[in-house]
């Protein structure tokens, strides 16, 4: 029988599992990650249409692991942040300029099909990963000692602690039987990359439609990426448009500052959630981002926070080891879990409230929106507040998020 022995195993190969498996590496210990799918799917464009806002703090992350070599290429600075009640701008609006911080841009946006690729070249260098991938899990089990996957070919993979990254329907969780709260927001997310006229000078548009949110969201070149939240009973009318009708419709949201825009590449639609737990160790397993929480794509957060969970599970594993600890003990684990639990329920709760707010068309709730809008903008303070939740700079933050090594 074969067996694949490593310190820390990682069910999930996504974004969050591979920059944890090269980040653990870095720190020394062996890791291997197994996914479902073939890596030949995850190089597909067609694989996922998504971009990501990555935070300052994430990209610091990114960079002190060698990942942003191989991104910086891609990635799209964001310069400003504009956001809009409405379709048309009006002077209730709020504006982010990253000039008034004075250090550097908020994030960047990248596809993440080159976060992806980054990720899986990065990994070429790190010896001590192994990546089974297109392998599916039959059994789960551990003892005191050690966790251990049987795989559907019958290889047996052990190691002394389990990362579930493996997504919002993780197995892991399953099998651990971590409690979930969710719902569903009634909306799905329809993204598509688009070209234009016009540059958009390294600004993000968020505008609040009837519907829910509407992000464009600055890619390199004449791109942008968008993000069209849309009521669940519209999604298949909207995704079953005709190229020329769909074009048309995302003109008319789009407006005309960008002047003409035609959508390049696929469309696609993900239903949008909240999902989260609150309790995510156990002896011998842990659960890191969409795996252990998911949001609305609102405030572009949910791999900024999955990859905030990586920097503090390298953090507190190479410490505990360090001095000797079992890395899959509860009492180290539970050290992870103090760490994120609240920044996960803090960011959650915030996320959830705009997006009620922000989804809402009822005239009074718009009119106090826009005015609260138009107030932030006028608070030097409150907007600073915003601005370095947006960079990923607030709260205890791990080394890695710091641009240092552990
Ligand atoms: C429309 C939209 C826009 C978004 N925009 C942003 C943004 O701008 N900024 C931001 O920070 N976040 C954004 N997000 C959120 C972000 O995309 C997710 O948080 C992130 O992709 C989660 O990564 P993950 O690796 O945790 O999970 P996933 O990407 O879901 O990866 C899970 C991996 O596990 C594997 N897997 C699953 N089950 C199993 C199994 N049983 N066995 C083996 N392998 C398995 C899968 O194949 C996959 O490779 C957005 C989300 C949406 C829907």
């Amino acid at each position: 029988m074969h067996v694949v022995s490593s310190d820390i195993i990682i069910l999930g190969g996504g974004l969050v599992g591979l920059t944890t498996a090269i980040g653990l590496e870095q720190a020394g210990f062996s890791v291997t990650v197994v996914d479902h799918l073939p890596k030949g799917e995850f190089e597909l464009s067609a694989f996922d249409g998504r971009s990501s806002a990555l935070a300052y703090a994430p990209c610091q992350l990114l960079d002190v692991l060698g990942i942003w070599d191989y991104i910086k290429d891609h990635a799209q600075p964001i310069l400003e942040i504009r956001v809009t009640d409405g379709r048309r701008p009006s002077l209730m609006h709020l504006h982010f300029d990253n000039e008034e911080l004075g250090d550097g841009p908020l994030g960047h946006l990248v596809e993440n099909r080159h976060t992806r690729l980054a990720l899986m070249k990065r990994l070429e260098a790190c010896e001590n990963v192994t990546w089974l991938d297109g392998q599916s899990v039959k059994n789960i089990e551990r003892d005191t000692g050690r966790v251990t996957l049987e795989l559907e070919t019958g290889s047996l993979v052990t190691g002394a602690l389990l990362v579930g990254a493996d997504g919002r329907h993780s197995m892991v969780r399953k099998w651990a039987e971590f409690p979930l709260t969710h719902w569903s927001y009634q909306q799905s997310g329809i993204v598509c990359t688009i070209e234009h006229e016009e540059s958009h000078c390294g600004i993000a548009h968020e505008k609040f439609l009837p519907s829910g949110p509407f992000a464009i969201l600055p890619l390199t070149g004449n791109r942008s990426s968008i993000v069209w939240s849309e009521k669940t009973h519209l999604v298949d009318t909207v995704m079953g448009l005709s190229d020329r009708a769909f074009e048309s419709e995302l003109q008319r949201r789009v407006g005309d500052f960008l002047g003409k825009v035609s959508v390049i590449g696929g469309r696609w639609a993900y239903p949008l959630q909240l999902h989260w737990c609150d309790h995510f160790v156990d002896n011998r397993v842990t659960l890191i981002g969409d795996a252990c929480h998911g949001m609305h794509p609102i405030a572009g957060q949910g791999l900024n926070l999955g990859l905030r969970d990586v920097a503090a599970l390298v953090e507190v594993l190479t410490k505990n080891a360090r001095s000797g600890m079992d890395i899959g003990s509860l009492t180290v684990l539970e050290e992870y879990q103090m760490w994120r639990r609240m920044d996960n329920a803090m960011l959650l709760s915030v996320t959830d409230g705009l997006t009620h707010l922000f989804s809402n068309d009822h005239s009074i709730i718009k009119q106090a929106r826009t005015a609260g809008l138009a107030l932030v903008n006028e608070i030097p303070m409150a907007k600073k507040f915003f601005m370095s939740h947006a960079r990923g700079t607030i709260g205890e933050l791990p080394e890695l998020l710091k641009g240092n090594r552990p």
